[in-house]
């Protein structure tokens, strides 16, 4: 009986620019003006108590009312979601607040990605589709990959040849074609929307963006959750297209518009990386639209879109919420992941030490307060880019397997 209760709220798909409302269909953006559309959920039927929440699995579907599926039984569940949210007690007294680290990184796949890639592959089952596929810089790659496998669908993945080698065997071991574009993000994902169009494949960043979102709000509603239903004073947020942050910002507004958690101005920050920083460069110049990067170079590849699809509204989500738009350099990404490791035992990918490297800033810089609450979204597991770590020959002891040399470790350590 419980799992009837949970039925999707969606009603609609809704003009981000005019408003103007349409069926939950396969559409992208606004026939009228172009520009992208929204889910849009009848709030007012959600009736779900809170120990109801409590009782249903810790996982992506534990708030399928707020998630675009409309028939459960079409949901591909490859274990994703509800994720570590830890108190990170050595790192705040490194930098100082008080500083949650939400581990995405322990998903399945090891990314963020396993949960808009989750909802999209659910969706793509639901329309019937046989052929799946994404543009990706990496991460999405292994998600949409892994579900796929889990769907039995056909994969095509788009992505920059310079995408990091763990992530290609990665999507590549759960039978995905990867098609490796010799350009950046931007020029693959420009071949990938030609495949959507002319090949009728579902690329669930393109075929099934307004839905593909929806899955990564879910973040939100987790962080609040597990803080005793409550929102912190920041989210510091990896963010290369602008999907996730302004996915969060839908979900933290709706947590309110339900009355789960008390209203409270949380300001969601964009991190970047100085080498592709479009958000950040375009905050810091006033801007209203986001000025491209043309050639991003970065060790954080991940993040590296030089021509953001949500640009334009993570911009103004940013600002609208006090938040600020912060690029950091390699060096201090290097540094951001090292600092993880070492105080905290989180092992991140380039996107978390872009994270931790901003939020030291933001504290530095006094934009972020001594006793305020900070969630630090760790969107990726360090395993999927071990090559950036250098070897350090100093921590390494080498011995024969002799009890004399053995007992010589003693005068190194
Ligand atoms: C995709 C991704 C993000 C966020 O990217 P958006 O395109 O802004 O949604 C953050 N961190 C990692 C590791 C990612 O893979
Ligand atoms: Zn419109």
């Amino acid at each position: 009986m419980r799992a009837l209760a949970r039925k999707s709220l969606l009603i609609g798909l809704k003009c981000r620019s005019c408003g103007a409302i349409y069926p939950p269909e396969k559409m992208q953006v606004c026939t009228k003006c172009l520009e992208p559309v929204d889910p849009v959920y009848d709030l007012d039927a959600f009736s779900t108590s809170k120990e109801e929440i409590l009782r249903r699995p810790r996982g992506l579907w534990r708030y399928a009312e707020l998630l675009p599926i409309e028939d459960l039984t079409n949901v591909v569940d490859i274990g994703a979601g509800f994720t570590p949210l830890t108190k990170a007690e050595n790192l705040s007294r490194e930098l100082g607040s008080r500083l949650y680290i939400k581990n995405d990184g322990t998903n399945p796949t090891g990314s963020f990605k396993d949960r808009p890639a989750g909802v999209a592959i659910s969706k793509a089952r639901e329309w019937g589709d046989k052929v799946v596929g994404a543009a990706s810089t990496g991460n999405l790659a292994a998600s949409v990959a892994a579900y796929a496998a889990k769907a039995g669908l056909k994969c095509y993945i788009f992505a920059p040849a310079s995408t990091e080698i763990g992530k290609v065997s990665q999507t590549l071991v759960y039978g995905a074609r990867i098609i490796l574009v010799d350009g950046t993000y931007d020029e693959a994902n420009r071949m990938a929307h030609i495949a959507s169009e002319e090949l009728g494949w579902n690329i669930v960043n393109v075929t099934t963006r307004p839905y593909y979102a929806e899955g990564s709000k879910t973040l939100a509603y987790e962080v609040a959750e597990q803080l005793g239903w409550r929102l912190p004073d920041h989210i510091v947020v990896p963010t290369a297209s602008g999907s996730l942050l302004y996915a969060l910002h839908r979900g933290i507004n709706e947590l309110v518009a339900l009355g789960l958690v008390e209203e409270k101005e949380v300001k969601l920050h964009a991190a970047q990386a100085a080498g592709c920083a479009p958000i950040a460069n375009s905050f810091k110049k006033g801007l209203d639209r986001v000025e491209p990067v043309e050639h991003p170079n970065t060790i954080a590849r991940g993040l590296a879109i030089g021509d953001p699809g949500d640009g334009d509204v993570a911009l103004k989500v940013v600002r609208e919420r006090g938040g600020r738009a912060e690029a950091v350099t390699d060096d201090e990404i290097l540094n951001g992941i090292n600092l993880l490791a070492k105080h905290e035992g989180i092992f991140t990918e380039p996107a978390g030490g872009v994270v931790v490297a901003t939020t030291r800033r933001l504290i530095e810089e006094g934009y972020i307060g001594r006793d305020e609450e900070v969630v630090l979204l760790i969107t990726a597991t360090g395993l999927k880019t071990m090559e950036l770590i250098e070897r350090r020959e100093e921590q390494i002891i080498r011995i024969k397997p002799t009890i004399s040399d053995l007992l010589k470790v003693r005068d190194v350590a």
